[in-house]
């Protein structure tokens, strides 16, 4: 019988070998014997005793298969159902494109056009906003609703946030499923009053983008005037934590990567450590001097929904140029997580991460991302429907409103992301079922082609190493 072509084999110490199936997620660690029951045909009558059990888990786990055409009718079946599974209706909602940060990496998407669309939403806006996703609620019939305010900084809108996680708190308890809302913030206005405030209306978390030790993320994720956000980020969080779960995002570079142990060193030695249930570092990549591939060029960002700078208070500056970059597209810290990882350094932080004893995405686990999904929704300030948030520093890859306009030109594009496969270019790569073709985001903007894979395979199979030590020494 053949092996699936969704296997991954690790050898480890004493011969063992982990498996896993990216396909049915099993993963078990076995002896070289029962790995080599993989590598050749075999008539399962013919096989008594220990071999036969080994060989029945194999079948039983999907590393056994009837064949290839059966792998790949599995993979087709189990793409349909995840990408229009209802289980969960999921919204990140940008209520604002103002930013009080100078983020070195976004800094550089600076560009003069001025922003002609709204750059906060309207309570007016928000009303429509709350209808929208109560007709989605009863259409979809979900069985919870997933909240994620970001921005720009979100806590520049604290009145749409209020007003949307209270109103739609209310709509899911009259439906009697559960609301879990999320915020992703610099941390710089973070407060007890906000997070009191969001509490009783469904707020599980709070992910705080940290970009190095102290003297790093000052240097990289400054205020408009140069001054430094570390402190006053973890006062915050310090002032928080003990009523809400703390997430950790960081993005590094060249320049900054070897801060990151000092970082995780001093989180550890914070008393709130045991309450960042989550620490996920991950690239910014620089194509050529001045500009980052990880994020929209000024090229593609024309006529894009512009980010309005404004000061530490929200008094607005001069515009830039996208959705803030901590969280949209490739390589860096992300609304959806599943964006790429791409080197060494990324291997090397992540096991940082685990030894200071943080909690940290495993590496192979990352999609299907959201873009796949049907029910997962990014709306931007003025309503405007994206697939994800890595879309939305471009106006032109809106897919919809949330007044079900029906302009043809975002017909056209909801029509291309319905027609999205990139991973029948993947030929029989294990990694299919949870990289699905890589960021799709990263392919439009770094490859001009969405259905292009952005393939970063080297990463998946160092983090599957890892994770087989991971579970060697369990
Ligand atoms: S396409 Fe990229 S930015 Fe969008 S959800 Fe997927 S991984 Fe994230
Ligand atoms: S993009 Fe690369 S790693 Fe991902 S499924 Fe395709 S070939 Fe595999």
């Amino acid at each position: 019988m053949p092996s699936s072509i969704f296997n991954l084999r690790v050898p480890l110490a004493n011969d063992d070998v982990f498996l896993m199936n990216t396909l049915t997620d099993a993963q078990i660690i076995v002896s070289h014997d029962v790995a080599a029951l993989l590598d050749a045909p075999f008539d399962l009558e013919r096989l008594d005793g220990e071999t036969r059990a080994a060989a029945d888990l194999l079948i039983d786990q999907g590393f056994i298969t009837p064949g290839r055409d059966h792998d790949r009718t599995a993979l087709a079946n189990y793409m349909a159902a995840l990408t229009s599974d209802t289980d969960e209706l999921n919204v990140t909602l940008l209520t604002t494109l103002q930013c009080n940060f100078a983020c070195d990496y976004c800094f550089q998407g600076d560009h003069g056009d001025y922003n002609k669309f709204a750059d906060k939403m309207s309570m007016d806006t928000a009303a429509r906003v709350g209808d929208w996703i109560e007709r989605e609620l009863e259409r979809v019939q979900p069985k919870k609703l997933v909240l994620t305010f970001f921005g720009g900084e979100p806590l520049l809108n604290l009145p749409v946030m209020y007003y949307l996680a209270e109103r739609l708190w209310h709509a899911t308890t009259r439906r009697g499923i559960p609301q879990l809302a999320s915020i992703i913030t610099n941390g710089l206005l973070l407060s007890e009053a906000i997070v009191d405030r969001l509490l009783p209306f469904g707020l599980k978390g709070v992910k705080i983008t940290l970009d190095g030790d102290r003297d790093t993320h000052n240097r990289l994720r400054p205020l408009r005037g140069g001054q430094g956000t570390f402190d006053r980020i973890i006062a915050n969080m310090r002032r928080v934590a003990p009523k809400c779960p703390i997430a950790i995002g960081g993005n590094f570079d060249d320049s900054s990567w070897e801060s990151y142990p000092a970082l995780l060193q001093f989180l550890k030695e914070q008393e709130f450590a045991d309450r960042l249930v989550k620490v996920n570092f991950k690239p910014v990549v620089r194509a050529a001097a001045g500009d980052s591939v990880a994020v929209p060029t000024k090229k593609s960002l024309k006529g894009g929904l512009a980010l309005t700078p404004v000061n530490a208070e929200g008094t607005p500056l001069k515009p830039l140029g996208g959705t803030c970059m901590t969280s949209a597209g490739e390589g860096i810290a992300s609304t959806c997580d599943s964006c790429k990882s791409l080197d060494e350094q990324m291997t090397f932080l992540r096991d940082e991460t685990r030894k200071h004893g943080f909690d940290t995405p495993d590496g192979v686990h990352n999609g299907p991302c959201h873009v796949h999904m049907k029910h997962a929704h990014t709306i931007g300030p003025d309503g405007s429907l994206y697939a994800c948030p890595g879309f939305t520093g471009e106006k032109g890859m809106s897919t919809g409103h949330i007044d079900d306009r029906r302009d043809s030109w975002r017909q056209i594009v909801q029509d291309k992301f319905d027609r999205l496969s990139p991973w029948t270019s993947c030929g029989d790569c294990a990694f299919i079922p949870v990289c699905a073709g890589g960021c799709i985001a990263a392919s439009h903007m770094t490859l001009g082609d969405m259905n292009t894979p952005a393939c970063h395979k080297s990463t998946y199979e160092a983090a599957v190493v890892s994770l087989a030590q991971t579970c060697a020494s369990a």
